[in-house]
């Protein structure tokens, strides 16, 4: 294939700015970066994307569900499907994501490692990291995807079997959660502080990161003292309220856990119906995570897409634009959601970042969304391994 060069009027590498530049790409991959306005080489196909457009590496949200649907009812609607049927719906989430820019997802939860045959089988999707099915207690957090463990034994079966599989990542319900009639409450922890340094233990040393749901604040503790690679969630929640303890927070940021906060909704049509004891909370978890970036911690934005109507799969760009209302400047929101969410999922070498050696995943959008994040939703194209996708 004959090798490619991509202009554009602004880049953004994952972490700083340059003006008008041109991105050399060969292989899937970029093969060099120009920024001195230079014209492109010869024997190369140039794109030029045009002097109004912001080239940037592809998105990267380390937190969906690609079998869930994003509907009412997305728990009934994944159980009641056959492998097949919600194969094709992951197929059609991931290729939403893919349409927005967002070029790497990790699947923190499906059934049968479907998202591992999704990526087998999907050409031109974006990069699917998967975790399979969660680990969760008998009858506990989504135990309807099949990821029942307990004891060390199972345990460390269950790691091992993710690892055989070539999964990329270890995800385990360490705390309740909100979607399982029946299981424990987000408060209430379901594994001991014993059991999830087993998990722990065993994934790394098969060199697999570990991400921990976990709601309450006790299960975030245990979290972190386990060393786990990833917080999702971190809502600090307790039995009646949230207590985001400052010690606890500043523990966090001090530390080299990734804290994945689940924030991005489409506003408009569809209203966001929380249930009473979710919207008594909300504002408390926001002041934690407003706390958490002032502090420092390395915080990424999984969006948990798919889980309600106003987080389809192609939320993140809205979650990026929401982040700023925490704090942090577009430049840190967008390389939260590149550059970071490429190291929280252990990417950082192929993905996150235009240099040269990444993959060549990138994002192209009329405007500079540094003056106006909204502009991530106006895009001009998508490169998935080179080849333009959009
Ligand atoms: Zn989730």
């Amino acid at each position: 294939m004959t090798p490619l060069a991509i202009h554009a009027g602004l880049m953004f590498d994952g972490t700083n700015l340059s003006g008008p530049t041109t991105v050399l790409v060969e292989g899937g991959r970029i093969t060099g970066v120009d920024t001195t306005g230079a014209p492109p080489p010869d024997g190369v196909d140039l794109i030029d994307l045009g002097a109004d457009t912001f080239l940037m590496p592809g998105l990267v949200d380390p937190h969906v569900h690609l079998g869930f649907d994003a509907g009412l009812d997305p728990v009934t609607a994944f159980t009641a499907a056959d492998d097949t049927e919600l194969l094709a719906r992951m197929r059609t989430a991931a290729d939403r994501a893919l349409r927005a820019g967002i070029t790497t997802v990790r699947d923190l939860g499906d059934r049968d490692y479907l998202a591992l045959r999704l990526r087998a089988e999907f050409g031109e999707g974006p990069e699917i990291l998967a975790a399979g099915p969660p680990i969760t207690t008998p009858g506990g957090h989504c135990h309807f995807m099949g990821g029942a463990a307990e004891g060390a034994a199972a345990l460390r079966a269950a790691v091992r079997e993710r690892h055989e599989r070539d999964c990329a990542v270890v995800k385990i319900m360490l705390s309740g959660g909100n979607m399982t009639p029946g299981s424990p409450p987000p408060h209430e922890s379901q594994y001991s502080p014993a059991d999830l340094r087993v998990v722990v233990d065993e994934a790394h040393r098969l060199g697999l990161p570990v991400a921990a749901h976990a709601h309450g604040t006790q299960a975030i503790r245990d979290a972190l003292a386990a060393g786990v690679d990833s917080i999702e969630h971190a809502t600090f929640v307790t039995a009646d309220g949230v207590d985001a303890d400052p010690a606890l927070l500043a523990a966090i940021a001090e530390s080299d856990t990734f804290v994945s906060v689940t924030i991005g909704v489409v506003p408009g049509d569809s209203p966001l119906v929380l249930p009473p004891e979710v919207a008594k909370r909300v504002e408390a978890v926001h002041e934690a995570l407003r706390s958490l970036y002032k502090l420092g911690a390395r915080i990424v934005l999984g969006t948990d897409a798919g889980i309600m109507p106003v987080k389809p799969h192609d939320v993140l760009p809205y979650a990026i634009a929401q982040f700023t209302v925490e704090g942090p400047s577009p430049l840190e929101a967008l390389t939260a959601a590149t550059s970071l969410a490429a190291r929280a999922c252990g990417v950082s070498g192929r993905k996150g970042r235009i240099a040269v050696g990444a993959d060549a995943d990138l994002l192209a959008v009329t405007g500079n969304p540094l003056d106006d994040l909204d502009r991530l939703r106006d895009v001009r194209a998508v490169f998935r391994a080179g080849v333009r996708v959009r």
